[in-house]
């Protein structure tokens, strides 16, 4: 099967009024998506997951949040090359994705007019030779699988020439949004695989965000990957009407434990321009994960839930009777990882800058607010979440 890719709605079984209503939101944010992906969708389910990740909804328009949510330009020390934790770089190889998912934390890159977000490949590697605390690199973008595979061969090559690059990262969403890339390109495979070696492994960091991405081809995809050798883990945001049950979240870790992927981190919905109809609030997020724990067995119950915040990746550890317990999971040289703190419970908090607003309501309101939301009750034993009873 070759893969169709396609910027436009035209071919999309969407009503005139549907269109309609989206033109403003295609006026600023592109659509991109192709044959295969577009298949997964159940069109007579008008809240199909696959169709809420690509297909424009008018909700985009709304006035909110951030291009840049978790400051990345801050941290982006040439075009294209972010250093933001001392031992980690992170290179945008690639300004193009199998498909544009509706809540991309970077689609300031895929808007027109923005600063060119791709690397300058020697430049990078010049600057990543000369940080010797540079362990390991991220090649992500855009998705470097999209790149042809002497291109990419280019980079990984280049950087496994580095003696202090220990190991190399590939963040990747095509073994979901067109395994094909990957079942039709053996070279690509035997490629990868020659640069995963004893003591120095390639990982695929990828993004199954819904068990229904995992077809018979993503499986396939992901086994010849694993066969030559490439580590796989994944990644996914919590998603409103994509994967907040516990039970659709369940079947995903499962799911991904099956095919030996480890579910790595839950990410809270950054708050981006657009992506207000996405979002979670963090202690509700927080809930939804530990139910859907409790049907994982062990492979399947890895992740941490994390925010991919300006000063640092803030794992979400636990919520007690009034506060929400955060530990710093990773953070740039002015900051302490593994710090641990806690902000007063906020039911509304969506992203960690929300908790410092919270000292202005009273712990009354707070609970009101919760039990009017429906949120749950706390377990008097360990303070996490647990659901009411029906
Ligand atoms: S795969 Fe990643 S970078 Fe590409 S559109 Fe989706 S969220 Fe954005």
């Amino acid at each position: 099967m070759s893969t169709y890719y396609t910027h436009s709605l035209d071919s999309l079984p969407l009503t005139d009024s549907e269109k309609q209503a989206v033109t403003k939101v295609m006026a600023q944010y592109q659509f991109r998506a192709n044959d295969y992906y577009l298949s997964l969708i159940d069109w007579e389910n008008p809240s199909d997951p696959i169709r809420r990740i690509i297909v424009p909804h008018p909700d985009e328009a709304r006035g909110w949040g951030a291009l840049d949510p978790s400051s990345e330009c801050d941290y982006t020390v040439m075009p294209g090359l972010q250093h933001k934790y001392s031992d980690t770089a992170i290179m945008l190889a690639s300004d193009v994705c199998g498909g544009l998912c509706r809540f991309c934390f970077r689609k300031r890159i895929f808007m027109d007019g923005s600063e060119p977000a791709k690397v300058d490949v020697p430049e990078a590697l010049r600057y990543i030779e000369g940080a010797t605390e540079i362990s390991n690199v991220l090649i992500s973008g855009g998705d470097p699988l999209l790149l042809s595979t002497a291109r990419l061969e280019e980079i990984i090559s280049g950087l496994s020439a580095i003696p202090h690059v220990q190991f190399i990262r590939i963040g990747s969403r095509m073994p979901v949004f067109d395994p094909y890339r990957i079942i039709n390109d053996p070279a690509l495979v035997k490629m990868l695989g020659s640069y995963s070696r004893p003591g120095s492994k390639i990982y695929i960091q990828t993004h199954f965000n819904h068990p229904n991405e995992i077809t018979e081809a993503a499986q396939k995809a992901v086994h010849m990957l694993q066969r030559a050798g490439i580590i796989l883990t994944n990644q996914t945001p919590l998603l409103r009407g994509v994967n907040d049950d516990p039970e659709v979240l369940a079947d995903l870790f499962n799911g991904l434990a099956r095919m030996g992927v480890p579910p790595y981190y839950l990410f809270v919905c950054r708050p981006t321009t657009g992506n207000q109809h996405f979002t979670v609030p963090v202690e509700e997020g927080y809930t939804i994960l530990q139910a859907a724990l409790r049907h994982c067995s062990g492979p399947a119950k890895r992740a941490r839930f994390c925010m991919s915040h300006a000063t640092g990746k803030i794992e979400v550890l636990g919520v007690t009777e009034d506060q929400v317990l955060f530990r710093r999971h990773r953070a740039p040289a002015d900051k302490v990882a593994g710090e641990i703190f806690a902000f007063p419970r906020n039911p509304r908090a969506t992203w960690l800058d929300d908790y410092l607003d919270t000292e202005a309501d009273s712990a009354e309101a707070l609970q009101a607010e919760s039990a009017a939301l429906d949120l749950p009750d706390l377990c008097k034993t360990c303070g996490a979440g647990v659901p009411r009873p029906n």
